[in-house]
């Protein structure tokens, strides 16, 4: 059993408010990624399940059991960090063995315990190896190791796949899944990467400043993000934001004007209109809930292969040369942004039509930056 909750939970280092009233339920086996910006309060939250850092206010509990005051060692808990610090002096063997060594198991179960997770893990055949034998993502798979064979009730991980190359880490995405699986242990997994805490965890808590934005399944952070914030940092490349304001039904913007009516508005006046990249398309396409067609220019064009990223300027926006800098990004694009098929030709300069799903047009309270919609289902199938 390895269920965990977090009550209300607050760290404070001096002024600085790590983590603000963090309420977490965690179920037996679970994967969840804790993701979110670089200081947002991802580690500080780990540490405090970990016994690391003691919270400033609120309980953790593991399994109902109020383990706030508990130090790390009676909490059940393996940890794995980016670091990997494994004896360099030991071979692999005696790396995985060791914690349990020093708590006095016997050898033969000692035996047991490192042959299964070395066969899980593919280090068979390695356990004589030293660390500086091992390429990195085998040193991580003996850290990973040495913590299974402890049989812990939970697994802390804090971006354990950071200093590993590209191919390698999605490699050892597909291989922690299916360790998690196997061993069935809770598993808490920090990142910064959106896309690792999509691909990996049953469930994603994104954190902002402190708190917690929302946690729910992948897809439903993506398909119904609660704030701006969540819209913005689930999904490669970002949504698109629109600022505007609602009259007789209609959103108006610098960009463009669209029709809300079908939209449940909550009566919110000051809106954002969000819409993902791969959900603007050529307005000739077969999309059955478009909007009305936008007009634009193509700014700049990026091809990636399976699809070709095209930067758009909306016509009522003025003209290249007066256009405000707010709306270019560093590199110098527009910043509304359609991911297209590759089999249409678009250039530089060309003016196109183009229309959003109207099912997947996202709209946020600009003040609050809380989803007051998230699409409208077709009303009726068009007649050819
Ligand atoms: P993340 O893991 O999301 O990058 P952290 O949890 O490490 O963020 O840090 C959250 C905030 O708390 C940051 O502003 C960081 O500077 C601050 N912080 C973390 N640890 C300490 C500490 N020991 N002393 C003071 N401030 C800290």
């Amino acid at each position: 059993m390895g269920s965990l909750r977090l009550s209300n939970v607050t760290k404070r280092y001096d002024d600085v408010v790590a983590v603000n009233d963090m309420n977490l339920d965690i179920e037996d086996s679970e994967f969840i990624s804790l993701v979110g910006p670089s200081g947002c309060g991802k580690s500080t939250t780990l540490k405090m399940i970990g016994g690391l850092e003691h919270p400033s206010e609120g309980t953790v509990r593991i399994d109902g059991e109020d383990v706030t005051d508990d130090p790390p060692k009676d909490r059940g808990l393996a940890m794995v960090f980016q670091n990997i610090a494994l004896f360099p002096h030991m071979n692999v063997y005696d790396n995985m063995s060791y914690g349990l060594r020093i708590r006095g198991s016997a050898s033969d179960e000692i035996d047991h315990r490192v042959d299964e997770a070395a066969e899980t893990l593919k280090l068979e055949g390695m356990l004589d190896r030293m660390p500086s034998e091992l390429s990195g993502g085998q040193r991580q798979r003996v850290a990973i190791g040495r913590a299974i064979v402890r049989e812990p009730e939970v697994f802390l991980m804090d971006e354990p796949l950071a200093n590993l190359d590209a191919k390698l880490r999605v490699h050892m995405r597909t291989e922690l899944q299916r360790i998690q699986r196997k061993f069935n242990v809770t598993t808490i997994y920090v990142t910064h990467d959106q896309e690792e805490a999509m691909t990996m965890s049953d469930r994603v808590a994104i954190i902002n400043d402190g708190e917690l934005q929302q946690i729910a399944p992948p897809l439903e952070c993506y398909h119904e993000p609660e704030n701006r914030f969540v819209a913005g940092f689930i999904g490669s490349p970002s949504m698109n934001f629109v600022e505007g304001t609602v009259r007789d039904g209609r959103f108006e913007s610098e960009k463009f004007d669209l029709d809300v009516r079908d939209f449940d508005l909550g009566g919110a006046e000051h809106l954002t209109v969000g819409i993902r990249p791969e959900d603007v398309y050529f307005a000739e396409s077969k999309e059955t809930n478009s909007s009305e067609p936008i007009r634009a220019t193509v700014d700049v064009t990026e091809p990636i292969g399976e699809k070709v990223f095209v930067y758009l300027y909306t016509q009522s926006e003025n003209e290249l040369s007066n256009r405000d800098l707010t709306d270019i990004d560093a590199e110098g694009r527009s910043q509304f942004l359609m991911s297209a098929p590759p089999d249409r030709e678009v250039s530089e300069g060309d003016t196109i039509d183009v229309v959003l799903d109207r099912r997947s047009i996202h709209l946020f309270d600009t003040e609050t930056g809380e989803a007051v919609a998230h699409g409208v289902e077709p009303k009726s199938t068009p007649t050819p």
